[in-house]
């Protein structure tokens, strides 16, 4: 049997990494990356376009924690990924039992990682005192993994790209407006500009934008539509020049995580950018976009209608919200930084946070590979394996029944990931 011609939508980690897992087994095979930004662009709307993430393989649930593990195994090695990678450690600040899990999952799988819990007033001794000031309320250790760290972000996702258009991958700068139907069956998309580009198998790596896709390809066809598995969800994130003389934290400080203060939802943290002499800070607002679907009349949230999902249209909230992060993570009075270049960053998130990496069940021949649900860019260097198994169809069971299309979805109840807030209630400037 001839092997198949693929058309994957969407440049992003799970984009990236499936075409360069593909040509790398099928050497051959006419494969095409279709994004609607270059991947060299200056900007770009993909969750995976970033400044730099957090590498970790700190997880509270063992199957990611292997799988954190495996990814890491390549940051640390592969010449692809190595030079983006850097080994900083992370500290998690947090009243819950997170810590307790983290500890356990990696004592389970006998794996050696210079980890370590303090207790508070040790912890804020560290780093010579650095988070002395930050918020500890309720917390009972504060956990170190010395073996995690970040990544320069758009540069270890563009150098994937580059290295599978340099294998034989097409990379397509367009907007796809539909994927296309023969009967029940997909044969390809139609971008904006009315081309249609055809191919046996379609996967859908589009993050954010993927229930909308679905939903504009074929109004009337309810089963493709995406329904409950995945929500268009946000996060806002800003960057904090530093001066002089606070570079001097760059090259020794860790990730800092805090779930504290617990009231405003998720955790915050901050990241050091030594190339821009900067920290990265990312706010505890979980928010949705809900509009009516101009066809079917039906409420989906959807990242702002523009081309650049409005990114850099901040509401005042927001900023705010972003604002917590040095005086949850240094205290109050010390180490004072203006915020700067404020982003909302669109991701695709499902009620139990797993992926989805599995053959759309509604239509021969469409894949979908996305839903990072706000932890996906880490994995990187290991996605496209799996969308590869998945594909041939020898994804491992377990994974395969995590990561399906059709899954049981659990209740959002006290899923404090989850957002309950809408955009437009916090663009109500105050
Ligand atoms: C603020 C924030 C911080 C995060 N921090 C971390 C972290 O520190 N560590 C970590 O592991 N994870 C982190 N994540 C999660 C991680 O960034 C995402 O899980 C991951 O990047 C999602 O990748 P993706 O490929 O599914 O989607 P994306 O990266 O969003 O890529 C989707 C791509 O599809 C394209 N696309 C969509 N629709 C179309 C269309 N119709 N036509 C053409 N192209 C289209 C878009 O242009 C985009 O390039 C964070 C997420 C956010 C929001």
């Amino acid at each position: 049997m001839s092997t198949p011609s693929y058309i994957i939508v969407g440049s992003g980690v799970f984009g990236a990494s499936t075409a360069l897992a593909l040509i790398r087994k099928h050497s051959t095979a006419s494969i095409t990356l279709i994004d609607r930004d270059h991947f060299s662009a200056p900007f770009r709307v993909a969750a995976s376009w970033d400044w730099n993430k957090v590498i970790r393989a700190d997880y509270g649930e063992i199957t990611y924690t292997k799988l954190g593990i495996e990814a890491q195994h390549l940051w640390r090695t592969d010449p692809i990924w190595k030079p983006f990678y850097h080994e900083s450690g992370v500290m998690w600040i947090s009243p819950s039992d997170f810590g307790e899990k983290v500890l356990k999952n990696f004592e389970k799988l006998g794996v050696k990682v210079d980890i370590r819990g303090y207790n508070v007033q040790e912890a804020r001794e560290l780093y010579g005192g650095l988070f002395e000031g930050a918020d500890y309320t309720g917390v009972k250790q504060v956990l170190v993994n010395r073996s995690s760290g970040w990544a320069e972000a758009k540069e270890a996702l563009m150098n994937t790209i580059e290295t599978a258009v340099g294998l034989g991958v097409k990379y397509v700068a367009a907007e796809v407006k539909a994927v296309e139907f023969e009967g029940a069956r997909c044969c390809g998309v139609k971008t904006a500009s009315g081309e249609l580009v055809t191919a046996d198998r379609v996967i859908l790596c589009t993050g954010a934008f993927t229930p909308k896709l679905l939903m504009n390809s074929a109004p009337e066809w309810s089963d493709l539509h995406a329904g409950e598995r995945i929500i268009a969800a946000a996060v806002t994130e800003a960057i904090a020049p530093l001066t002089a003389e606070q570079r001097r934290i760059l090259d020794t400080m860790p990730v800092a995580i805090n779930d504290n203060p617990t009231e405003y939802g998720c955790e915050l943290g901050c990241l050091p950018l030594p190339n821009i002499n900067a920290l990265k800070y990312w706010g505890q607002i979980i928010f949705r976009n809900t509009l009516e679907h101009p066809v079917t009349h039906t409420a989906l949230s959807t990242p702002p209608p523009k081309s650049n999902y409005e990114q850099w249209d901040v509401p005042l909230t927001l900023k705010y919200d972003v604002r917590r992060g040095p005086g949850s993570m240094f205290g109050r009075n010390q180490f004072k930084q203006e915020l700067d270049k404020f982003r909302i960053c669109w991701e695709a998130l499902t009620p139990s946070e797993d992926f989805i990496i599995s053959p759309h069940s509604a239509c021969k021949g469409l894949y979908v590979a996305t839903c990072g649900s706000f932890h996906g860019f880490k994995f990187l260097p290991v996605l496209g394996k799996y969308v590869v198994e998945m594909l041939s169809g020898e994804l491992d069971s377990e994974l395969e029944k995590r990561w399906a299309w059709d899954r049981e979805l659990p209740s959002v109840d006290g899923n404090s990931k989850w957002p309950k807030k809408e955009l437009r209630d916090l663009s109500v400037e105050k």
